[in-house]
């Protein structure tokens, strides 16, 4: 690597879309940031925005048969503005991993090895990691000399105890089949809680944080001294909180009853958790902005959802201050954790007791800096803390390949 490769391109595969960034190390200013969707359908589009030269998105519509047909046209749009993916500059390739199961506790230079282990790991994450193989195959074959870096949603919680990692069934069927808790959204989890310690000024070892990612998938963590503690997610993403499109948590029986007395099938009964679930099956919506639309103009089923989602979130939030013992933050990132304050104040409301308030002002201030919204006095700080998960997918990919 020479010493001026201070770009990093990142890149988080999904089953038919592609997500890329890429951000220049030296500054972590962002050169430019794209879209790849549809990818295998009749017409895919990619959505590309030139940052670096300040140049206005551009789209195509064209097909793209594969991930190596969208990754080649990916690195024509960044050759065009002179970010070719052959520019000396360019460092590493970060791929975001969803699954790394219990051995991935670090980002990691991806090798055959590697990559072999990540594809072992496919019958814990079915939806994801091959997505994320492709990707990295797609990437190798186009710069075979590169270091390509994993880095693993579920990293960040390897450090969880196993008194919270184990679920309580037979230990010998849990290990022979990998079920354990994994949690997800590692990376955000891991960026948001030290910018939650930034922001108290403190260093992320001397302070506990409640993490609450509130995305259309969303996820809490109990942080102490900057180690997860644990996390809502657990063998899947299903687990934990209400989400858009997925119950979070439920009584295991529920599936046994659909399968006995509805006649529905395993894959009938994932789809209803998952895809038809949460919010979208309370309500309808999954969207926060038109439920709380929907509430102002009266309307119960919204309301309700709207109560079940806010219900689920203050008793995490209640579960993890227990398991933490002392909380110095609660930090609410992702879609609706940054933009909805709604949320953020019914769940905290009636936690003044536990030290948890929020300032009704500072709550209704729209700002994309991590910034405070609990009353000065409060005990425990309350925070928004925007999450940004490619940023530190670089961070940890040009940290491994430039150390
Ligand atoms: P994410 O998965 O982090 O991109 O979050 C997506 C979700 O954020 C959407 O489904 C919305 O429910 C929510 N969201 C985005 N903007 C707003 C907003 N201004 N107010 C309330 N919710 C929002």
């Amino acid at each position: 690597m020479t010493a001026n490769a201070t770009r990093v391109l990142v890149l988080n595969s999904g089953s038919s879309s592609v997500k890329y960034q890429l951000l220049d190390m030296a500054d972590g200013s962002r050169l430019a940031v794209g879209l790849v969707e549809r990818i295998g359908e009749t017409i895919s589009r990619l959505a590309h925005t030139p940052l670096a030269t300040g140049g206005a998105k551009r789209e195509r519509e064209e097909p793209f048969a594969d991930h190596a047909a969208a990754l080649n046209a990916v690195a024509a749009e960044l050759a065009a503005d002179g970010l070719g993916l052959d520019s000396p500059e360019l460092a590493a390739i970060g791929h975001r991993v969803v699954h790394g199961g219990k051995q991935f506790t670090e980002p990691t230079v991806i090798t055959d090895e590697v990559l072999a282990e990540i594809e072992r790991l496919i019958p814990v994450a079915p939806l994801h990691n091959p997505a994320n193989v492709t990707g990295i195959r797609t990437a190798q074959a186009l710069r075979p000399d590169l270091p390509q870096v994993a880095v693993f949603d579920t990293a960040f919680h390897t450090t969880m105890p196993e008194a919270a990692a184990r679920y309580a069934i037979d230990v010998e069927t849990a290990d022979a089949h990998r079920i354990r808790r994994y949690g997800f959204h590692g990376t955000s989890h891991a960026y948001v809680s030290r910018e939650t310690a930034k922001l108290l000024g403190k260093d992320p070892s001397e302070v506990n944080v409640i993490v609450l990612h509130l995305g259309n998938g969303a996820s809490a963590s109990a942080v102490r001294g900057g180690k997860c503690v644990d996390t809502s997610m657990g063998l899947t993403p299903l687990e934990g909180l209400v989400m858009g499109t997925r119950s979070g948590d439920t009584d295991p029986a529920v599936i046994f009853h659909l399968a006995r007395t509805a006649g529905m099938s395993v894959d009938e009964i994932d789809s209803l958790l998952n895809k038809k679930s949460g919010l979208i099956g309370l309500c309808g919506d999954n969207d926060m902005r038109e439920i709380r639309r929907r509430i102002d103009e009266g309307d119960e089923q919204a309301a309700l959802a709207f109560d079940i989602y806010v219900h689920r979130l203050k008793k995490y939030i209640g579960a993890y201050y227990a398991v933490l013992g002392k909380v110095d933050a609660v930090a609410f990132t992702a879609g609706v954790g940054e933009n909805a304050a709604p949320v953020r104040e019914a769940a905290v409301a009636g936690l003044e007791e536990l030290g948890l308030a929020v300032d009704a002002g500072l709550n209704g201030i729209r700002s994309d800096a991590a910034r405070l919204i609990s009353p000065e006095s409060a005990r425990v700080a309350v925070a928004v803390v925007p999450t940004d998960e490619e940023l530190e997918i670089a961070t940890q990919t040009y940290a491994l390949v430039s150390s």
